[in-house]
């Protein structure tokens, strides 16, 4: 560790965005490590009372109220987060679709509710990114059909890290941990040594978090996870796993893995990438990830099996 007598950890913890965000700072001083701690807390509440589909006020909540009737001009940040996610769109063959919602929005993970046949056949058309209208110069967005709403559900809680570690930097702190969820960035090393950051089992009881099946030695990355574990429920007709990713092709959720995890520069990218992944399955996901530069994968697939991009395999002997 730093040989600074003064310095020392500072760590918060709190429920934002619906999920857990978890912060672990290193400052020399005391006043300005508990400052950072909330700061980033702030940042947090910020993206959500902003993006948060479940408040009636927040930018997002409002285009899917409005933007049928006319086009909405978008603010700086959503402007940016829409075409970071069609750039994500195009990139994954359209497996990332914040249209995704317009199906989306009938499953409810709390009360185990998933949509009907029926509701699906009908509001599978509106889940169509062809229904958003952007209007690049003057930056509004419209939609073209009714039923159409997006969600950025998989991209908020990277956007969101990865402006927790700007603002970190700006208050000058050197090594950082910040999480929300599968959303992860480090700033530094973990004090002369990397941070360690765990892979869950998949099939691990909820209140047994601590479990990890891989340990990554990490410095200066975003990590992303996407896990059919986190929001689901068994049918109890079907039998079927019903969780929050969903294969914009069918409506329903994606089935082909259990988690994928994607390491990469920032938390705007490696959130949509591993949602997308984990879509696409293992073969297409990764051949996908083996053709971005400085991005990795690491595949969990039904079988338990665990598949990595070539940049984490050994190499040849
Ligand atoms: P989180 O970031 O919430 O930990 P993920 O990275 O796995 O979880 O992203 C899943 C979230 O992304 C879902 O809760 C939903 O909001 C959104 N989502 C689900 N399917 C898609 C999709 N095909 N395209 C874009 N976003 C999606």
């Amino acid at each position: 560790l730093p040989l600074n007598a003064w310095a020392q950890w500072f760590e918060g913890s709190e429920n934002i965005m619906g999920t857990q965000v978890v912060v672990s700072l290193w400052s020399p001083s005391d006043a300005k490590g508990s400052a950072a701690v909330a700061g980033v807390m702030d940042i947090m509440r910020g993206v959500d009372n902003r993006l948060s589909p479940y408040k009636e006020s927040s930018e997002l909540a409002q285009l899917n109220a409005r933007a049928f009737k006319a086009p909405v001009v978008l603010s700086t940040e959503m402007a940016f987060l829409y075409e970071q996610s069609q750039a994500m769109y195009a990139l994954t063959d359209g497996a990332f679709d914040i249209a995704y919602a317009s199906v989306g929005k009938l499953y409810n993970y709390r009360e185990k509710k998933a949509p009907s046949k029926a509701d699906i056949e009908r509001l599978l058309p509106a889940l169509n990114t062809a229904h958003l209208s952007f209007d690049n110069s003057a930056k509004t967005l419209q939609f073209l059909n009714a039923d159409v709403a997006i969600d950025l559900g998989g991209i908020a809680k990277g956007y969101a890290v990865d402006l927790a570690i700007t603002y970190l930097r700006e208050q000058g702190i050197q090594n950082a941990y910040v999480s929300a969820g599968g959303d992860s960035r480090v700033l530094g090393d973990r004090g002369g040594r990397p941070w360690l950051i765990g892979i869950k089992n998949p099939r691990m009881q909820k209140d047994d978090d601590k479990e990890t099946v891989i340990t990554l030695p990490l410095e200066d990355v975003a990590v992303s996870t996407s896990g059919d574990y986190e929001r689901f429920f068994i049918d109890s007709v079907s039998g079927q796993r019903i969780h929050h990713i969903i294969n914009p092709k069918t409506g329903r959720s994606a089935s082909e893995v259990m988690s994928v995890t994607i390491i990469g520069g920032e938390g705007v990218r490696t959130d949509p990438l591993s949602t997308a992944v984990f879509v696409l399955g293992v073969q297409k996901g990764i051949n996908l990830v083996n053709k971005l530069q400085n991005y990795d994968a690491i595949i969990i697939d039904r079988a338990g099996q665990v598949h990595y991009s070539n940049g984490l395999m050994p190499p040849a002997s």
